[in-house]
């Protein structure tokens, strides 16, 4: 089989290629990441000289163990870390690599490219000093620097606690952790928290752990305003019991994760609405298959699973192609991958009704406050394209530009689209889906074209 892609080289993509290659294929692995391991197992500089339990924690034999199997198969597959998938057309990507731009062929794809934060503009969020909670992570893992002396954590998921966590863990000062989501929400996602036991515990151990350390941890509370002129300076939140108001130097605050579909667009894979991510993700069989020949999905890029799922998900995605071209494969294995993914579908169910999305945060958001950072598009600006008849969300982003800059709207377009469906009174599965436009991520100037 020529020329098999695997994008990503995160849990999904490393067990993708492991597979291919304990069948005889040699992939090409592409990240634009300088060392495998994804969001979760993000590797350090190799002059940094951390444990693996200082920079994972419990996850930290996960992460040895999947940095191994990379390491082993180095010589197996043809790796190439510092590149940059910018856009994808039938049979072929264009990528970046130190400056240079190439145009790679292919038969077959696994897009495995996982997640980023799902951000909520608050007033004030552009300011210096204001992080996702996923970018304050990396901040301390990759660099181990802390984003400021006086951290308040913001916001709603799994990455809350785990990110303060950590922050308080390595030795920095977490002012507060502000949970939009109520405890009765959490309360009720018991029963389908329970389907992972171990996985629920590491999470009352992260807040526990955060409260036995006094440090505050306030539930249904809401981030208002975040405040200071250079930088950040305090922050005003708010809950049942009245309005506060913080002094920190820095923010880190996101609302769960949206996964990075716009390969998989590009690509030509039919999308569908996922109430359960609030999204428009690619459809795909319980296999990985999309809906075009050849392109296959795996991990957080096509719907939040985690990272245990993503290595799942890798593996059965990779079975699946190799089961396309006819080749022997272990046939209980895919099924004992799609009932493992099963299992994890039902803790996931419960993540969603535990950390819930905040409804009213359109409604409550200010004409003021910028929504698309890259082309200074705010909320009444969008709020104004609405009230002049516009409401399917690449309508709107002709008419005023949001989602238009160099973030391609993965930062601001699960905000603008709340903002749109708010004002035009329709459901948010209702505006359309912003469609990917190549490049998915910025260029440089004078790019050198590979002949
Ligand atoms: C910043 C961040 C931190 C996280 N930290 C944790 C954590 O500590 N614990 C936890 O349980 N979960 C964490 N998550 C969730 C976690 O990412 C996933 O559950 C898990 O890593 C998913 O694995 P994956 O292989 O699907 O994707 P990822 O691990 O995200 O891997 C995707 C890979 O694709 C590469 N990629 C993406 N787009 C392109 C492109 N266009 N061209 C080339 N390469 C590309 C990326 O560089 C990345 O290495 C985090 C998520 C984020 C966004």
């Amino acid at each position: 089989m020529k020329s098999v892609v695997i994008i990503g080289a995160g849990p999904a993509g490393i067990r993708a290629a492991q597979t291919l290659v304990a069948h005889g294929v040699r992939p090409i692995l592409l990240d634009e990441a300088a060392r495998g391991g994804g969001q979760i197992y993000r590797r350090q500089p190799v002059n940094f000289k951390r444990s693996a339990v200082k920079l994972y924690g419990f996850e930290a034999r996960k992460a040895n163990a999947l940095h191994q199997t990379i390491d082993e198969l180095r010589e197996q597959l043809d790796y190439r870390p510092d590149t940059l998938v910018w856009n994808a057309e039938d049979g072929a990507l264009d990528t970046l690599h130190e400056g240079r731009a190439a145009r790679l062929e292919f038969s077959r794809v696994i897009v495995a490219t996982g997640a980023t934060d799902r951000v909520l503009p608050v007033p004030g969020w552009t300011l210096p000093g204001v992080y996702s909670l996923g970018a304050a992570q990396i901040a301390l893992k990759f660099q181990g620097c802390a984003i400021g002396e006086r951290v308040v954590f913001a916001g709603s998921g799994p990455l809350l606690y785990l990110v303060a966590y950590q922050y308080a863990k390595a030795g920095a000062k977490v002012v507060a952790v502000l949970d939009s989501s109520p405890f009765s929400a959490q309360a009720r996602a018991l029963p389908g928290l329970l389907s992972q036991p171990a996985t629920l515990a590491k999470g009352i151990y992260y807040r526990s752990w955060l409260t036995a350390h006094g440090i505050p941890v306030h539930q249904g509370a809401t981030l208002k305003h975040i405040n200071g002129e250079q930088r950040v300076q305090s922050l005003n939140w708010s809950n049942s019991s009245g309005k506060h108001t913080l002094d920190c130097d820095a923010v880190a605050f996101a609302h769960g994760l949206r996964s990075e579909t716009q390969l998989a667009d590009l690509l030509g894979c039919a999308f569908a609405w996922n109430p359960l991510n609030r999204a428009w993700l690619p459809q795909r069989d319980s296999a990985g298959r999309s809906s075009v020949a050849e392109v296959y999905l795996a991990g957080d890029g096509a719907g939040i699973t985690g990272a245990d799922a993503a290595e799942i998900a890798g593996e059965r995605a990779a079975l699946a192609l190799l089961e396309d071209n006819d080749y022997p494969i272990a046939p209980q294995r895919g099924v004992q991958l799609e009932q493992a993914l099963g299992r994890i579908d039902t803790f996931r169910h419960g993540l969603e009704r535990a950390f819930v999305f905040p409804e009213n945060w359109a409604t409550d958001t200010a004409d003021d406050v910028m929504i698309c950072r890259c082309e200074e598009v705010r909320a009444g600006d969008i709020r104004e394209v609405v009230r002049e008849g516009h409401w399917e969300i690449n309508r709107v982003k002709a008419h005023c530009r949001v989602g238009m800059g160099r973030c391609q709207g993965r930062m601001c377009g699960a905000a603008a689209a709340e903002i749109i469906a708010c004002e035009s009174q329709r459901a948010v599965s209702d505006i359309g889906r912003l469609r990917a436009q190549a490049p998915i991520k910025p260029l440089p100037f004078g790019l050198e074209i590979e002949p």
